[in-house]
């Protein structure tokens, strides 16, 4: 295992040498050139712009939540900052402080009350609150001092030193933009990183593997809100001036571009984008008439060709000097996965559970009992309501009425995330996994889940879902992007990805679909293994052949009803069941 630690560590080590050096130069780069006043100012801009779209990376490109009051945030920051200092002759940096917390302050409830629905309704409601503020800094006059805006804001002393230079303010302001920056680069790669990813991949998934969805998407949009504020307030001290058009929806797209044009999933991206933004216009200045619309087609060129924008093109040219890393399986720890089955009493007990979506009866009146430590088998037709009853116990629907017990204890009212932190593990009929992150990131999610005995920290994570990789055959695989697999390694990784999170009781849905002989010979040894290690397997499966192989009981539904359960041999030779689902396949078989 060491091997592998050793690597990462020192990959980590020689990277953030190399950012602070990059970062010591830009900041060293203000006194290095001469650069005249308006130059420097231009630079300040660019670096107070791109700590406010660093905030557009965490919300947008790294948690996939649209946010199109970008630029309320920031005149919240920039807000503070002048009525503050002008109004109210307090610190600087109090008021950068005071900003910030509004801002973040402002983008938590936002968040908490919005987030919940996401998508256009996130888009709208976003919109709907730039539009307010908008309208409350030009109309509040009193406060705000309305469309004249706010002068003579001053430019902070620091340790004693005076800012007041251009020169040291963008000295400043840029080392201000690298922290923040190396922040933001630094976040993919942690947990709460990881998790933001995740929900952005794929938010089902992340749920159900069980990360806090709700939770994550709340912190990323405060911590976006904050950076906004931060840029803010640096940006209204910078400038001396501000008025409400410097804060407007105009100004939340323009943030929108920046971050979409450089490239919404990294740092980097974020300030390439929002420097080009600011520095195109001068270098086009030339064109006179026809520099806007030169200008807006540039833009437009670069994100239809470069989906993910400017970094994502350079980053996919680095990568092919990338070699990923196989740490060989002899290397990896066998997984651990022991769970008490000593116990006799059933692990769950579904009782008397119904789902009805309006008329559609998809399960109407299902009771059973799963026994500890066996690979119990759902089957029947079509549309005979397996999936559904995967999605109740697993939380992604709450049923129309019954309970659920895990272990004996009530878990009918839990969201998919608690369930998961239960020792609930699921996978999918149609692959959910997170399709542009790493097998190795794939599995980490699984392992990061509330109460999984491993441990927090990174090395453990990773070394848990290398162990999880190598129980399913495919830890050579841990570098690759998941999307790239074949199909019956997707389905293993996800598998993996469960088993990753130290579940006591895995729900499989057609694990087998699409995989071909070979592959569903080894899944149904894989199977057993689990079984072995005392697992309980609840697994919906339409190939007879490997349920025959592997489980000790079968329940069969048909029309949201069961209709027979027993061993393999009692089931299957069930003249009920044949007719309402085997038919001629079993004779086929037989
Ligand atoms: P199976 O997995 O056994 O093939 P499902 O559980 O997917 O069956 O579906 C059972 C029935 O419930 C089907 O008639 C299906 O159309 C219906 N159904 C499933 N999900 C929904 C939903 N979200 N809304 C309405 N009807 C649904
Ligand atoms: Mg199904």
């Amino acid at each position: 295992m060491s091997h592998k630690i050793d690597h990462y560590k020192k990959n980590r080590a020689i990277r953030v040498a190399a950012f602070t050096a990059i970062g010591a130069c830009v900041v060293a780069a203000p006194f290095l050139f001469s650069f005249s006043p308006y130059v420097l100012n231009m630079f300040m801009q660019a670096a107070t712009y791109s700590i406010v779209v660093l905030g557009m990376i965490v919300v947008l490109g790294y948690t996939g939540q649209i946010n199109l009051a970008q630029a309320t945030f920031f005149g919240f920051g920039a807000y503070a900052v002048a009525l503050g200092t002008v109004s109210l002759g307090l610190n600087f940096w109090l008021t950068l402080l005071l900003g910030i917390g509004v801002a973040a302050l402002a983008g938590f409830v936002l968040g908490m009350t919005t987030l919940r629905l996401g998508g256009h309704y996130l888009a709208m409601i976003t919109i709907s609150f730039q539009q307010i503020f908008d309208l409350v800094a030009v109309n509040w006059a009193d406060v705000t001092h309305g469309p004249d805006g706010i002068a003579g804001i001053e430019r902070p002393a620091l340790f004693g030193l005076p800012l007041a230079d251009d020169r040291a303010y963008l000295a400043l302001s840029l080392c201000t933009l690298i922290v923040a920056a190396f922040l933001v680069w630094w976040l993919p790669h942690t947990r709460l990183g990881r998790a933001m990813r995740a929900v952005r991949e794929n938010e089902l998934a992340a749920e159900v593997t069980g990360v806090h969805t709700l939770r994550i998407k709340v912190i990323a949009f405060t911590m976006s809100a904050a950076l906004a504020g931060l840029g803010g307030g640096f940006y209204a001290a910078g400038f001396a001036y501000i008025s409400p058009d410097n804060f407007n929806f105009a100004r939340s797209i323009e943030f929108l571009t920046m971050t979409l044009l450089g490239g919404a999933q990294s740092a980097f991206g974020g300030i390439l984008g929002s420097s080009l933004l600011i520095l195109l216009p001068e270098w086009l200045r030339f064109l006179k008439e026809v520099y806007l619309a030169v200008y807006g087609l540039a833009v437009i060129l670069i994100m239809v060709f470069l989906p993910a924008g400017i970094w994502g093109l350079i980053r996919q040219l680095m990568q092919r000097w990338h070699k990923p890393v196989v740490t060989p399986a002899s290397a990896i720890p066998d997984l651990d996965l022991t769970v008490d089955a000593s116990e006799r009493s059933p692990i769950f007990q579904i009782e008397a559970m119904r789902k009805h979506f309006g008329g559609v009866k998809a399960v109407d009146g299902v009771s059973l009992e799963v026994r500890r430590g066996t690979v119990h088998a759902l089957i029947g037709p079509n549309g005979s309501g397996k999936t559904t009853t995967l999605n109740v116990l697993n939380g992604i629907y709450q049923p129309s009425s019954g309970r659920l017990l895990l272990d004996g204890v009530d878990i009918t009212a839990l969201t998919p995330h608690q369930r998961a932190g239960l020792g609930m593990g699921r996978t999918f009929q149609n692959i959910r996994l997170f399709p542009n992150m790493s097998v190795l990131e794939n599995v980490m999610v699984g392992a990061q889940r509330q109460n999984n005995p491993v441990g927090r920290s990174d090395e453990a994570l990773r070394e848990r879902a290398l162990s999880a990789l190598k129980f399913v055959g495919i830890s050579d695989k841990a570098e690759l992007i998941a999307r790239n697999l074949p199909y019956g390694h997707q389905r293993l990784v996800e598998i993996a990805r469960a088993l990753a999170g130290h579940p006591r009781f895995l729900l499989l849905d057609e694990p087998a679909a699409g995989l071909n002989q070979t592959e569903k010979r080894e899944l149904g040894e894989l199977l057993k293994r689990l079984r072995g290690h005392g697992l309980t397997v609840f697994l919906i499966e339409h190939d007879i052949g490997l349920i025959e192989q592997v489980s000790d009981r079968i329940t069969v539904l048909n029309f949201g009803k069961n209709i027979a359960e027993g061993t393999p041999a009692d089931v299957l030779r069930n003249p009920d069941v044949i007719a309402a689902y085997l038919g001629e396949s079993i004779h086929a078989t037989a």
